[in-house]
């Protein structure tokens, strides 16, 4: 087989959590031009479908908007069960969705730890156990959660953010050792500092963020474009004896 067809992803059924935006939109992006068919999930159902139809005319994949918050178990359900109904199943699974609250640990409010903790990690658990039953049954499945450098280093005021991200790591290994024997991969991706939504209160901030630049080795901030493939390649062929690893996209930030 050609080397780049292991990177095909036609006849593949994805689902991507908090796709309308960002990373998450550059995944379902990218899953789609390798030719999978995409369910982009949102909570936002409109931003969803926006999304998704803009991904099929851009790429002409099958793609589907759904609704979908990753804190609610019944959400996630419905959400799974409309993919299934439309393309038959789910192989690829990206955990994405994720939000960050920063700030000293006093001034944080119980609930900002409760809201971090349910989306980035309560979240992708929830996430993973719905397709268990399913991709153990075909002995197929690959799951990428999207942890962070902060899931392996820190910074200081992100006492629930870093913690969430450590868990996600460990969740990914833990996964990729049960499901191992179903010929399922589990993997993490690590991103850097990619200028995204999540980090407006970093980037609207000249000198923090002029400073958080001079600490990437590779002097700038990371095109949400350069996600992609690595997105593709995991879940792909080209990644099948890959599991339980964390792959960094961080410009070198965690090689200091
Ligand atoms: P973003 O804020 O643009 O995207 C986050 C997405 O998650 C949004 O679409 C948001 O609506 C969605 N979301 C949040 N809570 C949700 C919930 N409960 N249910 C469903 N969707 C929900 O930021 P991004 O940078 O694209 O973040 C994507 C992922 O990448 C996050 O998990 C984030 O922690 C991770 N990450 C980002 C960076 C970065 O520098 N941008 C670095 C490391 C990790």
């Amino acid at each position: 087989m050609n080397v780049l067809d292991r990177f095909r992803l036609n006849g593949r059924v994805a689902i991507v959590t908090g796709g309308a935006r960002g990373l998450g939109r550059t995944a379902a992006l990218a899953l789609a031009s390798a030719g999978a068919s995409v369910a982009v999930s949102a909570r936002d159902i409109a931003a969803a479908e926006t999304a998704a139809n803009e991904i099929a005319q851009t790429t002409r994949a099958e793609t589907i908007g759904i609704a979908l918050d990753v804190t609610r178990a019944t959400d996630i359900e419905s959400a799974f069960a409309r993919v299934i109904d439309r393309f038959g199943t789910i192989d690829i699974l990206v955990n994405n969705a994720g939000i960050n609250i920063r700030g000293p640990i006093e001034r944080l409010a119980e609930s900002d730890w409760d809201a971090v903790i349910d989306a980035n990690l309560k979240g992708p658990w929830l996430c993973c156990r719905a397709v268990a039953i399913l991709m153990k049954a075909k002995k197929y499945g690959k799951v990428i959660n999207i942890s962070s450098m902060l899931g392996e280093i820190s910074l200081p005021e992100r006492t629930p953010y870093a913690s969430s991200k450590g868990g996600l790591t460990l969740l990914t290994k833990t996964l990729a050792l049960e499901w191992a024997p179903y010929g399922i991969n589990v993997n993490a991706i690590c991103p850097g500092p990619f200028a995204t939504d999540i980090n407006l209160p970093l980037l609207n901030d000249p000198a923090v963020a002029a400073n958080f630049t001079a600490k990437i080795p590779l002097g700038r901030w990371g095109d949400p474009e350069e996600l992609g493939p690595a997105i593709v390649f995991l879940a792909s062929q080209a990644a099948s004896f890959i599991t339980g690893s964390t792959l960094f996209i961080d410009g070198g930030y965690t090689a200091q």
